[in-house]
Parts: C-alpha cells; structure tokens; sequence
C-alpha cells in the first residue's frame, strides 16, 4: 500500500539511537492510524548503524534504507530521503531524537487544515552547550537579516511538507544546499508549531564546528548576494575618503604641517587596503568554486544499497 507518511532520518554514526528512533517513531505513527514508512538514510555510517539498518529492514518493510557510498553530509541525506519517499506528506527528522516524534501529530493536524509546510520551531534547547546555543542564535538572526528568503527564526530541519512541497524541491538539484532556505523559498502555505529540543538521546554531535560554518557558508552564498557587494561597498567608502584627505593632505603639506609623513602612514594604508582585497578575493573564491562544483555537474549522491524505485525523475 502506498504510504501516507514518509519520514525521513539522516544516519551518521547513531548505533545507540535506531532502536529507540524506530520504536518511538513507530509509536506515534501507528496512532495515525494510516499507512506510513520510515525512509532511514545511512550517510556513510562506520560504527554498525548499517547493518542494524539493515536487520530492522529485514524485521519491518515499512523500513526503507538507503545506503550512501560514503559520508556525504547531513543535508545530502536528507535530499536522498526526499527522492525515495513516497507519501503525501513527508516528515524530516533527526535520529537523535533531539526533535521529539510526538511533535509529528500537532504537525499533521496543521497539514489537515491545509498548510503545506509544518516547521517545528525550537522554544527551549537541552543538553546543548553554551556555545553551539550561541553560534546557532548569531547564525539564525544573521541569515534572516541578509538572505532575500525570510528563513523562520530558530527553525532546524525538523518539519513535515507536503508532496507538492517536496516535488518541487526535487527539482532544485543544487549541490550546496541549505534545505530550511529552499524549503522557505519555494512558498506556498507555510506554519510553525512550538516546541522544546530535547538533548541527544547517545553519541555525541556530528556537527563540530567546522561542519557548522559550512553550512553557514552555504546558507549564505545560496541566499544572498550580500558579500560580494561588499567589496563594492568597501571600494565606494575608500575611494570616498581618499577624494576628501587628498585636498585636505595638499593644503596641510602646503602650510607646512609635519602630519601624514613617514612609512608607516604608508604602511598602514597599504596593509589596510591589502587586507580588504584579499578579504574580497576570498569571498569571490567561495562562490566562483561553489559555481565550479555546480558546473561539474557530478551526482549530488552515490548509493550503494537502496530501493530500487526511486521517487524522483529529475535526481
Ligand atoms: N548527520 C548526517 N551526516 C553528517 C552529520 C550528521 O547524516 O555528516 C545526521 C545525524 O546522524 C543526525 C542529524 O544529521 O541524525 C543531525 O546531526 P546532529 O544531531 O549531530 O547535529 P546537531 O543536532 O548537534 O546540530
Ligand atoms: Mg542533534
């Protein structure tokens, strides 16, 4: 039978967390009282989340696993899991169960009344430490001040869409992508429900630091153009000041005033001016090489173990 529901949980190393994810799931989705299957993407997994994937396949077919070649990252993941879902509405969530199962009900209520994107919004964050807390509210406020898209505040992934939401995003086959931007971007009825963050259940993180400004990175140059009109900001405000000093250092020199002498006036300016270029390169390099990326035209994925029906003709 054809499911209702799809969720979608991206795996990287989670051993200690399947088991509770899928009796969790299963319990509130059985509750629904419709058919539904659980989309498990394994991204690459080196700590046996594979094979207990596997084995839940083999107990449950609603399990559906799709195995990566290797690790691919969080939000590839989930785009593998949007291709092979095949319900009418699709949840994505993580299989940390940091994003509480039970919130799938209020969200599929909301789908009920008519709105096509459910996104949950985080109220109160567990078990977190003081800097990801930090980094992520910066990050939040800073990608809704300079994208073009107005990305709901403190919004993960964790939200339920609808099929017609989810045939468009499959269609955007963008290779950096920022998921909660493109699901922003494309419109439609859009609502957030509340709720609190749990902590992880077991393991640690998988996103350090590093992982965290990529994203961010990709968030950025996927939705703004922001930074490369910096540069021409930055060349207006220089170029501005030096047509005002260049009188004003004429008439001084001229008066016989000993000010602006010496190298290190020139140092500095040339240090400052020479910093503010490279700065600009460097942004110019991360969206020229994210052009590249896009130009090569490579799979945005390899699966190596999978269903054999994929739900998505443009992938
Ligand atoms: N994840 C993934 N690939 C990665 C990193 C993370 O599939 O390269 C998954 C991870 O297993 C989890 C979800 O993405 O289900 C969110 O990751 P995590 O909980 O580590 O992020 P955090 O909640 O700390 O931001
Ligand atoms: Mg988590």
């Amino acid at each position: 039978m054809e499911p209702v529901f799809s969720i979608i949980a991206p795996i990287f190393n989670e051993k200690d967390n399947l088991d509770e994810l899928y009796k969790r799931i299963s319990s509130v989705m059985d509750e629904t009282q419709e058919p539904w299957e659980l989309v498990l993407v394994d991204d690459g997994s080196r700590d046996g989340s594979t094979d207990i994937i596997r084995e839940m396949a083999g107990r449950d077919e609603r399990v559906r696993p799709v195995i990566f070649a290797r690790n691919f990252g969080h939000q590839i993941a989930v785009t593998a899991g949007l291709d092979y879902s095949r319900g009418k509405a699709v949840v994505i969530i993580d299989a940390d169960l940091q994003d509480p199962p039970e919130v799938i009900h209020d969200m599929i209520q909301k789908w009920r009344e008519g709105y096509q994107v459910v996104y949950a919004v985080r109220t109160e964050r567990e078990g977190e430490s003081w800097f990801k807390m930090i980094t992520a509210s910066v990050f939040y406020r800073l990608i809704y001040r300079i994208t073009d898209v107005k990305i709901p505040l403190d919004t993960g992934d964790f939200r339920l869409m609808d099929r017609s939401v989810v045939d468009v995003l499959n269609r955007m086959r963008e290779r950096h992508r920022f998921l909660r931007g493109m699901s922003a971007w494309v419109g439609f009825r859009q609502v957030g429900v509340e709720y609190r963050r749990a902590a992880r259940h077991a393991g640690e993180t998988k996103y350090p630091f590093r992982k965290m400004l990529r994203l961010a990175l990709n968030a950025i140059t996927g939705f703004s153009y922001l930074p490369l009109q910096i540069a021409t900001y930055m060349g207006f405000i220089s170029a501005g000041i030096s047509i005002l000093a260049i009188p004003v250092v004429a008439i001084m020199r001229l008066a016989g005033n000993e000010a602006f002498f010496g190298q290190a006036t020139t140092l500095i300016a040339v240090l400052f001016l020479g910093g503010v270029q490279l700065i600009s390169l460097g942004i110019l390099g991360e969206y020229i090489g994210r052009i590249y990326d896009e130009v090569k035209g490579r799979p945005l994925y390899i699966v190596s173990e999978g269903p054999s029906d994929i739900n998505n003709q443009h992938s």
